[in-house]
């Protein structure tokens, strides 16, 4: 991974911005710009030279980690303490920013207390979500890894999919089998909704049992060398009757239709629109209740949303997803989602799985 590339940019950023300074609490910026995967650590940008700030409990991890940054071990206060005061020597006056949105309350009292006058407290704005939006060669590579586990991972849960299973034996030899796969982890809680519950949208695997006839919303990711995957297929027990086909149907039609207008230099808000104009047409508009996707990378849920009206533009090395539903209270419900990375021409499927309907 190329870290000093990331801080360099960091960097020029910052200057674009008039900020002197920076501190980041996001773990997730954190780990794309020096490698550092604690739970518990400060960098601080400005200065001479950017500086990792963890504590005793992470000496080993960081030296192993970090690249691009020095590290500097806390002692007897807390990392973002030494940060600030760190950062308060290095440049005495200007814009030191911080990610308020990770920042506790109270940390930014601690703050406002240690740092000179002359050092004015700035929210950040989302400059290094913006640099990770656009993912380079190895990040690709390794989202591609992820997908192409999840894929995997997928027939075997199919296998799993019984009626009078609990969804949540369902999910749980699912995750089994992603662990002894190499997953560090799911990129979420994984969703299991049979029946009825297949209309929630994020209905969590319960213990529900899968009903002798309905659909199984299944969603699911898994997290490799810190990059998630996300898919959703939804199967069906039993025989579809006519509507549940139709409406499979309609969203299938929406979901291709989304990933047909990924391209550069369309808007976000076009693919979403472009969902949500099929889904309209099979007078389903009103039963798709959420976006169409979200960026991901080393998180789930990364810039950019893809939902209505949203203005950003599409750029090659965005990896987004595209996950339409139609969601029938009281019935059922059906969402179809791949992963995508957009390319020079188009976009290209990191999930590549068979998405007609499944009826086991
Ligand atoms: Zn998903
Ligand atoms: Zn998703």
């Amino acid at each position: 991974m190329d870290y000093r590339g990331r801080l360099l940019r960091a960097r020029n950023a910052l200057e674009q911005s008039r900020l002197d300074a920076l501190l980041i609490t996001h773990p997730a910026n954190i780990r794309y710009l020096c490698g550092f995967s604690g739970s518990a650590g400060v960098l601080a940008l400005g200065g001479a030279a950017p500086v990792l700030f963890t504590d005793g409990r992470y000496t080993e991890q960081a030296r192993g980690e970090v690249r691009g940054a020095r590290i500097k071990i806390a002692k007897g206060k807390s990392a973002l303490l030494a940060a600030a005061e760190w950062l308060a020597a290095q440049c005495r006056r200007g814009r030191l920013a911080i990610e308020s949105a990770h920042m506790t309350v109270a940390d930014r009292a601690v703050l406002g207390k240690a740092i000179p006058r002359s050092l004015r407290l700035k929210d950040a704005p989302p400059l290094i979500e913006r640099l990770r939006m656009i993912k380079d060669a190895d990040e690709v590579a390794q989202i591609r890894a992820a997908c192409r586990l999840g894929v995997k991972l997928f027939s075997q849960l199919r296998q799993a999919v019984r009626p009078g299973t609990a969804e949540a034996e369902i999910a749980g030899k699912l995750e089994f089998a992603a662990r002894r796969a190499g997953a560090e982890h799911m990129s979420f809680p994984t969703i299991i909704a049979s029946g009825p519950r297949s209309a929630l949208p994020h209905g969590r695997a319960s213990a529900a049992r899968v009903p002798a006839r309905g659909f199984v919303v299944c969603d699911f990711g898994v997290i490799l060398a810190g990059y998630c995957s996300d898919m959703t297929r939804t199967l069906h027990v039993g025989r579809p009757q006519a509507g549940a086909r139709r409406l499979y149907e309609a969203v299938h039609d929406a979901q291709q239709a989304a990933i047909e207008a990924v391209k550069p230099g369309s808007t976000v808000g076009e693919v979403d629109l472009a969902a949500r104009k099929l889904l309209h047409k099979h007078g389903l508009g009103k039963f798709f209740t959420h976006s169409t996707g979200h960026g991901l990378g080393l998180e789930i849920h990364e810039a950019p949303r893809v939902a209505a009206g949203q203005k950003e533009l599409l750029q090659a090395g965005m990896v987004i997803t595209v996950e339409p539903g139609a969601y029938v209270p009281g019935k059922g419900g059906v969402r179809i989602e791949d992963t995508v990375v957009v390319t020079d021409s188009g976009c290209e499927v990191l999930t590549p799985c068979s998405k007609e309907l499944i009826t086991l």
